[in-house]
């Protein structure tokens, strides 16, 4: 009897070290200079042309990938500026062009990364569109370790482990 070793499917712990390019060829992203990203596969943790081209592959395959807008950030929105009141934010905060800001959805509790747009005399103007959004993207992907999650994982529907944080 041979035991296959695990190919990347829904429910499995998988690392993986990457580099992300845009079509200029600059690099925007990397886990050279850190762990790998590790992630539960199937749960939407990350974007989904990168779930998609995972599935299958083995501990230590390589690839590259092109992932289209549409399975990566999205289109850009155009209609996603918004204009907030300045007292949104404590009045102590720096907010200036460019600076990333984590709110959380009133309605569904998620956590969104937004950026400041222009700082007005009026309030402050949020663009809710990703960085990446329009962008294709060029990634070099290597799986670098694969593992069944734990029952408590998946009820989480995230991983644990090193540096892993949460109060729940
Ligand atoms: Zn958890």
């Amino acid at each position: 009897m041979t035991n296959s070793p695990l190919t990347v499917a829904q429910n499995l712990a998988v690392s993986l070290d990457y580099t992300l390019r845009l079509n200029d060829g600059e690099v925007v992203d990397s886990s050279a200079d850190r762990e790998p990203l590790t992630f539960l596969q199937g749960h939407g943790q990350v974007i989904p042309g990168l779930e998609k081209a995972l599935v299958g592959m083995m501990v230590g395959e390589e690839k590259e990938i092109v992932v289209a807008p549409a399975d990566g950030y999205g289109e850009i929105q155009p209609d996603s500026l918004q204009l907030v009141p300045r007292n949104t934010f404590p009045s102590d905060m720096a907010l200036e062009p460019g600076l990333g800001l984590h709110m959380r959805d009133s309605d569904t509790g998620e956590v969104f990364q937004v950026f400041v747009a222009e700082v007005r005399p009026n309030g402050v103007l949020l663009d809710f569109n990703h960085p990446l959004a329009g962008e294709t993207l060029y990634f070099n992907i290597k799986v670098t370790e694969l593992r069944l999650a734990t029952p408590e994982e998946l009820a989480h529907g995230h991983v644990h482990g090193s540096g892993h944080e949460h109060n729940h």
